[in-house]
């Protein structure tokens, strides 16, 4: 009864469409975490208690064979429109360069784009970039800015510099952001980029943007018009920052505090099409697809409902899910058995609303907002 009733006024505010209209946000494409089972395997035999979340678990690049079979599902429906079906990665552009940061004696930074990452990743990742391209070109795979890198850099680089032994080890392993080892102190939030405990952080993070909405350019021949924080946060003192790069759209979670920096957090009220003061308009995400490995579909059907309260309120149905449920170099069978849900969900999409339409974030934005 309560999620009936959350599930539908949290849709009453925001902009309204009579259209019915599908975006799937999927997070955190082009960002390491895990190099591969091989490091799975050496890490946890380190100890590392690898286990301990979804993301330390499954979560890696998408290779070949990932990108392909999504493709096969993303394209076994279509719309009113003869759409497909798009995914919108919202894609990390960039990665820690591990040589350089250890030549440096862990004293400086340095990154790499998620391409030159690929050609370390080996021969399943060889048709990778292409198969973006090709993503884009038949607009089933659309990428926004997620961000530069998905780490909270400045506590990084203080982990390392402070010998913390976790993070050493992920290092050597080419890793980044896993659950540390009993003994040692947890290092918090590790994959915030945005997550800033002093405002003076903020000068760094908008030189970060501006290069990552550079880069992001450069690797697929177009500006991204829309942003979403890692893990949902950042402060809004880079709005302008972001404005001045080119994004029009900022993804933000209906509540959340705010970082201002010195402890001060600031508390907002947000929803889909709300304007800042640099013109720049707020998206909110209100269904959740995580199907994570499980066997039944139940969460595809619990996200139709939240289709439905969508539509029956007049707002576009914007999906929000993360690139783990569709990867597979850790756990074969953990992707096939999401790919399965996914491809239910469109199924019954289409089956259900006849006139819906899929979108990527950029049209659905362009038309709606
Ligand atoms: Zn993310």
């Amino acid at each position: 009864m309560k999620e009936t009733i959350l599930r539908n006024i949290k849709n009453l505010p925001g902009k309204k469409t009579k259209r019915k209209i599908v975006v799937i946000y999927v997070d955190d494409y082009g960002s390491i975490r895990i190099k591969d089972k091989a490091t799975y395997n050496n890490l946890k035999s380190a100890g590392l208690p690898l286990d301990a979340n979804r993301f330390s678990r499954y979560d890696t690049l998408a290779d070949n064979e990932d990108l392909s079979k999504l493709f096969d599902t993303l394209t076994s429906v279509k719309d009113s429109k003869e759409h497909y079906a798009c995914f919108t990665p919202l894609a990390i552009v960039a990665n820690p360069d591990f040589e350089k940061i250890k030549a440096s004696g862990f004293t400086d930074y340095h990154r790499e784009p998620f391409t030159k990452t690929l050609e370390g990743y080996g021969s399943a990742y060889n048709g990778v970039f292409e198969l973006w391209q090709e993503g884009i070109r038949e607009n089933i795979f659309y990428p926004a800015y997620h961000g530069t890198e998905h780490i909270n850099v400045k506590r990084f680089m203080a982990a390392l510099q402070q010998g913390h032994k976790s993070v050493h080890l992920a290092f050597k392993n080419k890793s980044v952001a896993l659950p540390v080892l009993p003994q040692d102190v947890t290092v918090s939030n590790p994959t915030t980029t945005f997550f800033i405990e002093d405002s003076a952080e903020n000068e760094q993070l908008t030189k970060d943007i501006k290069i990552g909405t550079e880069m992001f350019l450069d690797l697929f021949d177009f500006s991204s018009k829309q942003f979403t924080p890692g893990a949902g946060i950042y402060s809004p003192f880079l709005e302008k920052a972001l404005a001045d790069c080119g994004i029009k759209y900022i993804h933000v979670q209906r509540f959340l505090a705010y970082p201002m920096g010195n402890g001060i957090f600031s508390k907002k009220f947000l929803y889909n099409g709300k304007e800042n003061n640099f013109h720049q308009k707020y998206i909110v995400r209100n269904c959740q697809f995580e199907p994570d490995g499980k066997t039944d579909n139940a969460e595809a059907n619990r996200c139709l409902l939240e289709i439905e309260a969508a539509f029956r309120w007049g707002a576009p149905a914007l999906l929000s899910s993360h690139r783990v449920n569709f990867v597979g170099q850790l756990d074969k069978n953990y992707r096939d058995t999401n790919l399965k849900q996914l491809r239910y969900l469109l199924k019954k999409i289409v089956e259900k609303w006849p006139d819906v339409e899929f979108m990527n974030g950029d049209q659905m934005a362009e038309e709606i907002l």
